[in-house]
């Protein structure tokens, strides 16, 4: 088939592949090419050039001349150079633009209404350079050799574009001075202690985690903050926002402001003239119509004079400016890409203002740091993405930290740290920011607590509510269960505000949303609620809850306690549904609802992860163990009703995943690849903390195997899995891939190893710590007979662990350690194990470093194995001392099928022992040796001589 025809009849994919996706670059790199390669005429060009408005994407345009050297013989004119060497021009005009307009401009060539059309805020910076191209083609030569004389130069005095920094006028360097005090004073104080004491963010800021895709290339490694907006993990050069996602409470406003406070600072992203920080859930409240251009002004700081001035400046020099925008998730509408808009003086509503900023096709080239929870990231807004972090809590140091931090008496920081040990329940959940906070904050009662030390996050928020309502009870403490009954005004009213609002998106109150549900000033004084920071605030007070997650844990206790919600609340909350019309009226919170949303029906995906947050609450308070806390504050059969219907709504969410459950393929196993709201459901259940429904959960599911990869399991949802899996019938294999679980997590996996046959948790963070937990348990299970640890942190020390397993476990069958850093060292320890072992049947060591020495003492030990069916010792480092080593298990085994020897340094003599081994030996399948030092001649004699050789 020729070309033609293959375009021809690929046509509907083409122009898929150019449409529909939101970037308009790839459509014109193929013009560029085409233009170039004189497959296009100027004339024909114009007829198809791309709006700014168009849509496409999609060409790999490999092949595309980089350099302007080449094609000289054609070159006659400067002109004609433009032309055949525009894709690597676009390239080299990218961020300099301004420059070359100017030399233009200095020689004449070119008026300022040439400049302004160029420099439209609606271009890309690759399109400016087009556009850039398209008018000097159109004045002619002598601009020609002016843009290429002004590129020449710039390439030889080795001056990157980017490092061009223009001197702002003088009033921009007094707004910016004004803007950086504002943006410091507001974020110098952490607002979780806003109602109790000023906490300095300096004094209690902590590192998180912080993780690139697991998709992309440089995923690994830990990010600092300027890595945020750094290079690292870039997937969409031409996009501009950066996503920070993170479970509630895992630190992205905390994170977005120390971002904030070291720019103010002059400390880091000094890159940026201007930071504008946002707050989606202040933008909410944002009734009217605004432009860009007000939209920064009022919202983040007034500049005194020559407003124009300055705005023109942002416009001019966008990559000089950063915006940031705090919980997109809690924004009342969902990412949508319909509405476009280009114009910074237009007005719109403030969400469409928002999704074209971070489209970019506002503001373009003005670099965007968002914060969401990942479940309401949708596909759409990825698309718009230039690269994703996740923000994954505190690793095990951080919490050591943060509660160092926050008791400046050492000894009780010690005897705090002391009790998370002992309680690794606890430990888990305190990995959450928010949950570590609390723990830290209630230490008292955490100390004083014995028997009852928290085990779930409902045992955690309920005592930071004993801790508010009795540290301002006028009585001091009352003793036993009391302490509610005496508070629970305050609580139902606190309750109501907080459901009445939690399915709306609503997360700041008026004064009259208050008085609605009778919240009173004693009320508020409780420090549950914190007053609304807002940059430009003029208006009466407003008022949010201290933490999203207490906003839930409210509304939580609202259903649980109150005589006025329906009787459908619990199932309509367990099903995800809106929860608007089973409360009492909401007319009074019409401001709060956008139009669209007043309707009944399913959850938007911002109001969802909120909803399953409530109802993971309201399992944990309904469980047993709480009992005695309701005594007196509800009529005991309301609660039992209640009880049984979470216990019904459990059952019913489970059946409904197993009823997804494909029937294997004959040969293959039952398996089960949960979906995210199966582990929520788990989380309910754990929360009730009674066996008897995780067992009923359980005895329902019939699978070999479990699949939860990317279900952003860290430790608090290990903790929970355990707690529910260790009653399934049959032994399952779990895969646990591309999670969070780190050491932590391993250890709370334990309770559930024995039902375990497999174990799969590779890209997972864990530690040799991890797996000296792992292994000490694992022995004891007789099930536990594979585990894959691909991608994590293992080291040499490690391996003493898995040679002991080895040697005790005669029935173990699979080891999988690739991609780790594993040395001889650690080999020749694994070795030691296998002496041993009888059973083992596949050993994977792909991409570590165990060299010629590692292989030996292997090979040593494993020609004499009877089992060994696979190893793999690729990407190793072995040469051909390790390759004739390897040739006596050849020589010897009467079980090996396959060996992966890729990626080594193994040369013709190393092979030569391999090919004389396989003379000896019938049941070696195949020895993959693809890119080992050979030349092509040595492989293709080679793959003649021995077809089990595979290059
Ligand atoms: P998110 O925005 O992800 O819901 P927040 O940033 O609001 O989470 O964090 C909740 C609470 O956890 C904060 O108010 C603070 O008390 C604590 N916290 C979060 N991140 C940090 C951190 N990096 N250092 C210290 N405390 C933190």
């Amino acid at each position: 088939m020729s070309v033609q025809e293959l375009v021809l009849k690929q046509r509907t994919e083409i122009l898929h592949a150019l449409c529909s996706s939101g970037s308009a670059e790839h459509l014109e790199q193929v013009l560029d090419v085409l233009l170039a390669e004189e497959e296009l005429s100027w004339e024909e060009y114009q007829n198809v050039q791309v709006l700014p408005e168009a849509k496409g994407v999609g060409f790999s345009l490999t092949g595309c001349r980089s350099s302007l050297e080449g094609k000289e013989e054609y070159q006659s004119t400067s002109s004609q150079t433009l032309l055949t060497q525009r894709p690597s021009l676009v390239r080299e005009l990218q961020g300099c633009t301004d420059g070359a307009l100017q030399a233009l401009l200095i020689s004449g060539l070119f008026t300022t209404a040439d400049c302004d059309d160029v420099r439209l805020p609606i271009h890309t910076p690759s399109q400016q350079a087009r556009r850039l191209l398209d008018h000097v083609r159109s004045k002619g030569e002598s601009a020609a050799k002016t843009l290429l004389q002004y590129i020449q130069q710039k390439q030889e005095s080795g001056s990157t574009p980017t490092q061009e920094k223009p001197t702002p006028p003088k009033e921009f360097v007094k707004y910016q001075k004004k803007l950086s005090s504002s943006v410091s004073a507001q974020s110098c104080f952490l607002s979780t202690y806003g109602g109790t004491s000023h906490m300095s963010l300096d004094d209690i800021y902590t590192e998180g985690q912080l993780e690139l895709g697991h998709d992309c290339a440089d995923a690994h490694g830990s990010l600092g903050l300027e890595d945020i907006v750094g290079t690292a993990g870039t997937v969409n050069e031409e996009a501009d926002t950066v996503l920070v996602s993170g479970e509630a409470g895992s630190g992205k406003s905390t994170l977005l402001q120390r971002l904030h406070l070291l720019w103010a600072r002059g400390t880091a992203l000094q890159d940026f003239l201007l930071l504008f920080p946002f707050s989606c859930r202040r933008l909410n409240s944002e009734q009217r119509e605004l432009s860009v251009q007000e939209l920064l002004f009022q919202h983040c700081c007034w500049p005194d004079r020559e407003q124009e001035e300055i705005f023109q400046f942002i416009l001019d020099h966008p990559h000089l400016i950063l915006f940031t925008f705090d919980g997109l998730d809690e924004l009342k509408q969902s990412f949508s890409d319909e509405h476009r808009l280009c114009c910074p003086t237009q007005r719109a509503p403030v969400h469409v203002l928002l999704f074209n900023l971070i489209q970019g096709s506002l503001m373009k080239g003005v670099r965007k740091v968002v914060t969401s929870r990942p479940e309401a990231v949708g596909p759409l807004l990825k698309k718009h993405l230039r690269k994703e972090v996740f923000l994954k809590g505190f690793s095990p140091s951080g919490i050591d930290c943060f509660v160092k931090k926050h008791h400046s008496d050492p000894a009780v920081a010690a005897k705090v740290l002391g009790s998370l040990q002992t309680n690794t329940a606890l430990l888990g959940l305190c990995h959450s920011p928010v949950l570590c906070w609390i723990v830290s904050q209630c230490h008292k009662e955490l100390l004083g607590c014995g028997e009852g030390s928290p085990q779930t996050i409902t045992d955690v928020y309920l005592m930071i509510l004993q801790h508010f309502l009795q540290r301002q009870s006028s009585q001091g403490s009352t003793a036993g269960s009391g302490w509610l009954h005496e508070h629970l005004q305050t609580v139902l009213h606190l309750g109501q505000l907080a459901f009445e609002l939690i399915g709306t998106t609503c997360y700041i109150f008026s004064g009259a949303d208050l008085e609605t549900c009778g919240v009173t000033e004693k009320d508020i004084s409780m420090g549950f609620l914190i007053q609304s920071k807002d940059m430009s605030s003029t208006r009466s007070k407003r008022y949010e809850f201290l933490h999203v997650t207490l906003q839930c844990f409210f509304a939580a206790l609202y259903i649980v306690l109150s005589n006025n919600t329906d009787r459908s609340t619990i199932p309509k909350l367990f099903e995800l549904k809106d929860l608007k019309e089973t409360g009492l009226s909401s007319a009074c919170f019409g401001s709060c609802l956008p139009s669209t949303y007043q309707q009944e029906g399913e959850a938007t995906a911002a109001e969802t992860p909120n909803l399953q947050i409530t109802a993971t609450f309201v399992s944990g308070l309904l469980s047993q163990r709480h009992q005695s806390l309701w005594l007196h504050c509800c009529p005991s059969a309301v609660m039992e009703k209640r009880v049984r219907q979470v216990v019904r709504c459990l059952s019913k969410g489970m059946q409904k995943h197993f009823k997804s459950i494909p029937q294997p393929v004959e040969g293959e196993k039952k398996s089960m690849h949960a979906m995210p709201g199966f582990v929520w459901l788990i989380k309910c259940i754990y929360e009730m903390q009674e066996s008897r429904i995780a067992k009923d959960a359980m005895s329902k599911l019939e699978v070999d195997h479990l699949k939860l990869t990317y279900c952003n399991i860290g430790p608090v949802e290990c903790t929970a899995l355990a707690y529910v899996l260790q009653h399934l019938k049959n032994p399952v294999g779990l895969q646990l891939d591309n999670n969070s679980v780190g050491d932590v997590g391993v250890e709370q996996l334990l309770p559930c190893m024995h039902i375990c046959n497999s174990l799969y948790l590779r890209n997972n963070n864990i530690t040799d710590e991890g797996i000296r937990k792992l292994i000490a348990k694992g022995i004891q299970c007789d099930n536990f007979r594979k585990i894959a640890l691909f991608n994590n942190q293992l080291t040499d020390a490690c391996t003493q662990h898995f040679s002991h397993l080895l040697k005790t476990k005669q029935n173990f069958l699979a080891l999988r350690l690739g991609n780790n850093n594993i040395t001889a060292e650690g080999a020749k320890q694994l070795a030691e194990g296998l002496k041993f072992n009888h059973s083992l049947q596949y050993l994977g060591l792909w991409g570590n470093k165990i060299g010629d020495a590692g292989a030996e003492a292997l090979a040593q030990v494993l020609e004499s194995s009877n089992t060994l069916v696979w190893l793999s010792l690729a990407g190793n480092g072995v040469g051909s001392r390790g390759a004739r080593a390897l040739a006596n298990i050849i020589k010897n085994s009467a079980s090996l099928e396959e060996i992966w020897l890729i990626e080594n340094c193994i040369t013709r003599a190393g092979v030569e022992c391999l090919i004389q081994a396989l003379e000896h030996n019938t049941h070696v399948k195949s020895i993959c040796l693809r890119n080992n030092d050979l030349t092509p001649e040595e492989v293709e004699e080679m793959t003649q001589r021995e077809s089990r050789l595979i290059f």
